[in-house]
């Protein structure tokens, strides 16, 4: 039987104008299911000319939905959140057919889009604006208006969350949208379009136009785009920022990441070697907030003992996910013979492992290094794979000066019984999230996780403050935003 007679699924169509539609160009890839490496699909690849019709049905359906009452509006998201629920169970089977995560991680994805949807309904309280009266007679007021059309751009890790960190918020402010999903898991967002257009959004509010770097570029140059969100790699993120913001839209780019861990001696063995190992092997090692680099300060080895036990007894195919590609597990597997190589020491070892029955599937067996040094490509890059490197540091401030030296600053953690170290963590980790684990009788604490802001390669823009690249520039002073880095090449 050749691969077009297995093919699962229909050829995918952009949606358009409330229509599922034929792209322009004639151009396919191929869509596979990445436990069993087989064909499932086939994803347009679209031209400018298909963004530009989604572009028409958006403005089209503006003036209507943004003068719709932002009361109403949400009602949408209320509807849409019932429906996530009701069809949970096929929601998560096609996220696991076309990313590969496990149902339990499909499910806990599903869940959060309809956590998301909760947060837009409370957006007619958090957007209500303010009256100032400024002299008898005058006031001064602060309205909120929608930018107008929209794009969000996608990343293949998490094909139903993604989405819903942008759809429901920028739809029920009143914008109009463009969805460009990832072209490795683009089934997931025609089931989010049906499912509002069930719930009753109004045909060309939301527009799906699937593709890859052609439509990208597109999005990035049409005019009547106001305004892009990118989840990303750091070096696509860093391009659709240049090209978005030199063409004068607003952007906001999230990249890539590298999150460390750091293990005092004194923390509780049994709860930090299972989080650790959780967060480093959930949904394959593919999040942008998963743990890849253990900073084991003094003696841990009693830590590290109980983590190699945990992996060992995981199960790939059954606790743990294929990653995304052939080209993924070879890059990870590629990154951790480097290591050993470097003299690291393997002391769980995925590399070339397979899944009884799914021979074809792209799986990486959970994997610890012991002795790594911070100058080795592993401890530096995003691996983006069930890999934990340990490095071992003499004391708290060698660990977090470790941290402090990555070019990425997404999340940094402390597991310790000691509410000074974990003081001392938030106070000087270099990320967006700095979290100290069971202190002070168990509390998380974040230091600071906000919404917009510059931070070295994980996150650059802003789609709240209408920045252009000079604005930008001139702001922070940091040229390698605008420069061809080289490390990205
Ligand atoms: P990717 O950068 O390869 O793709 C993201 C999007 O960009 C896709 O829609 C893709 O079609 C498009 N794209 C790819 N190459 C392009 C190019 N040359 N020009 C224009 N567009 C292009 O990322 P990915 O592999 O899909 O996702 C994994 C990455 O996303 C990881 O680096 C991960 O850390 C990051 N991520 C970050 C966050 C966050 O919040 N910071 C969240 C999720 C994922």
């Amino acid at each position: 039987m050749s691969a077009i007679e297995t093919i699962k699924y229909p050829d995918i169509r952009n949606y358009i104008g409330g229509t599922f539609v034929e792209h322009g160009s004639g151009r396919y890839l191929d869509v596979f299911n990445p436990a069993e490496g087989n064909v499932i699909s086939r994803v347009p690849l679209s031209a400018a000319s298909d963004v530009d019709q989604a572009v028409e049905a958006a403005k089209k359906a503006f003036p209507g939905w943004s003068q719709t009452p932002i009361k109403e509006r949400v009602q949408v998201f209320y509807r849409f959140k019932a429906l996530l629920e009701r069809d949970i169970d096929s929601l998560a089977r096609l996220v696991t057919e076309e990313n590969g995560k496990i149902d339990s991680e499909a499910r806990a994805e599903v869940l959060k889009s309809a956590e998301l949807c909760e947060f837009a309904c409370s957006l007619p309280q958090i957007t209500a604006g303010e009256v100032l009266e400024v002299s008898r007679g005058v006031e001064c007021r602060v309205e909120h208006f929608p930018v107008g059309i929209v794009a969000s751009i996608t990343p293949f890790n998490f094909p139903n969350m993604v989405p819903n960190w942008t759809i429901p918020n920028a739809i029920a402010l009143g914008n109009c949208m463009i969805l460009k999903p990832s072209e490795l898991v683009p089934l997931s967002a025609g089931r989010i379009a049906e499912l509002l257009r069930e719930a009753g959004l109004p045909d060309g509010v939301l527009n799906i136009v699937h593709g890859g770097q052609e439509t990208v570029e597109a999005i990035c140059d049409h005019p009547g785009i106001e305004g892009i969100s990118f989840v990303g790699s750091t070096k696509v993120a860093k391009i659709v920022y240049r090209r978005g913001t030199s063409n004068f839209k607003r952007v906001l780019a999230l990249g890539g990441a590298k999150n460390h861990l750091i293990v005092m001696p004194d923390a509780e063995p049994e709860m930090t070697s299972t989080n650790v190992v959780a967060s480093m092997s959930g949904c394959a090692g593919q999040r942008c907030m998963a743990a890849s680099v253990m900073m084991a300060v003094g003696n841990s080895d009693h830590i590290i003992e109980r983590m190699v036990n945990i992996v060992k007894s995981m199960v790939p195919g059954t606790h743990i996910g294929p990653v995304i590609s052939a080209e993924a597990k070879a890059r990870i597997e590629s990154y951790i013979t480097e290591a050993e190589k470097m003299g690291a020491t393997i002391l769980v070892d995925g590399r070339g492992y397979k899944v009884k029955g799914k021979e074809n599937g792209y799986y990486v067996g959970p994997t610890l290094i012991d002795h790594v040094t911070p100058d080795m490509r592993i401890a530096q890059e995003e691996v983006f794979g069930p890999v934990m490197v340990i490095i071992r540091a003499k004391d708290v401030a060698e660990a977090v000066g470790v941290q402090q030296k990555s070019r990425y600053g997404n999340a940094a953690s402390v597991f310790t019984e000691s509410g000074g170290v974990a003081r001392y963590v938030m106070e000087n980790a270099s990320a967006l999230a700095a979290l100290a684990i069971r202190t002070c009788g168990g509390r998380s604490t974040f230091k600071e996780f906000p919404l917009e802001r510059l931070y070295r390669d994980s996150r650059c823009g802003s789609l709240m403050l209408p920045w252009t690249a000079e604005i930008c520039l001139e702001r922070i002073g940091r040229e390698s935003l605008y420069e061809p880095d080289e490390k990205d090449d």
